[in-house]
């Protein structure tokens, strides 16, 4: 495809947290041994048969300075805000929320299925658009398109481009790549990532092989990766498939000042946030 594969760097196992009012959850980034991944600056994976870890969801809170995504596997979260959208999302659905200056909002998961499974992402946004209006942008399952090769490779395509096939979600400041791949046994997948995006894998069904350090080492759910430079991943599959997010962003490269549910540049920032909320001014 091109000439230098980008190779695992790090490989990060995902620690029990507990958030919100009390949901139980696998994060990645945002962590003691990792604070982020510029321009990402948490990712959580929820996944549990018991309602008893997740019901009592995450009651209205505020978001400045990032931009928050949640994409659910299976099962239903129901949301909304202070700018008026409320709904729920689905089984298949992305919610791309952009906080910009401030939002509150509450997301809470609802009981009723086998199995939750979804994944909350967040990006940073440049010091220019941290006080920038919120924006939503809600898609449905069936407004993401879905990519299947003839070698039986499935992409669900939520942002970038995949084969010519373009995803639904734009004008994202970290010019982000989010594709969700399932790759079938004995099967390969590689992608194109531009050179200069900071990248990773969410490896979160079965085992795939990835190169590292010259040779390919297999990868067992659930477990992030980081990768190093180069223009483009790939993945090969054995006796098991494997399913993975693959993400990618501009770093930004600005300093961090993080509280919380604010990112900002700066403490004083931090403390406007706080003050802005005890004053009732969060909310533009
Ligand atoms: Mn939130």
């Amino acid at each position: 495809m091109s000439n230098q594969r980008r190779e695992v760097r790090n490989i990060i196992e995902p620690q029990p947290v507990l958030e919100g009012a009390g949901v139980r959850l696998k994060r990645s980034i945002a962590t003691p041994t990792l604070d982020n991944l510029d321009p990402f600056l948490l990712f959580d994976h929820f996944g549990s048969t018991d309602p008893a870890d997740y019901i009592k969801g995450f009651p209205m809170h505020p978001h400045r300075g990032i931009e928050t995504v949640t994409y659910m596997i299976q099962g239903v979260v129901n949301h909304k805000d202070s700018i008026g959208n409320a709904g729920s999302i689905r089984s298949g659905d992305v919610q791309w929320m952009t906080s910009g200056g401030g939002i509150m909002h509450e997301e809470m998961p609802q009981p009723g299925q086998d199995e939750m499974i979804g994944f909350q992402l967040w990006i940073n946004l440049p010091a220019r658009l941290k006080m920038c209006p919120p924006r939503y942008q809600n898609l449905l399952a069936d407004q993401i398109p879905r990519v299947t090769r003839a070698d039986g490779v499935e992409i669900r395509v939520i942002a970038g481009t995949v084969d010519k096939v373009r995803g639904p979600v734009t004008e994202i400041e970290a010019d982000p790549t989010y594709l969700d791949i399932n790759v079938p046994p004995n099967g390969e997948f590689e992608h194109p990532v531009e050179k200069s995006h900071t990248a990773f894998a969410y490896v979160f069904e079965g085992r795939g092989l990835f190169d590292s350090q010259g040779a390919p080492i297999p990868v067992d759910h659930p477990r992030l990766l980081e990768f190093g430079d180069g223009d483009h991943v790939a993945v090969k599959t054995t006796e098991q498939h494997v399913r993975f997010l693959l993400v990618s962003g501009k770093p930004l490269n600005e300093p961090i000042a993080r509280y919380g549910p604010f990112v900002m540049n700066t403490q004083e920032e931090i403390q406007q946030a706080l003050a802005d909320l005890r004053n009732g001014t969060f909310v533009k």
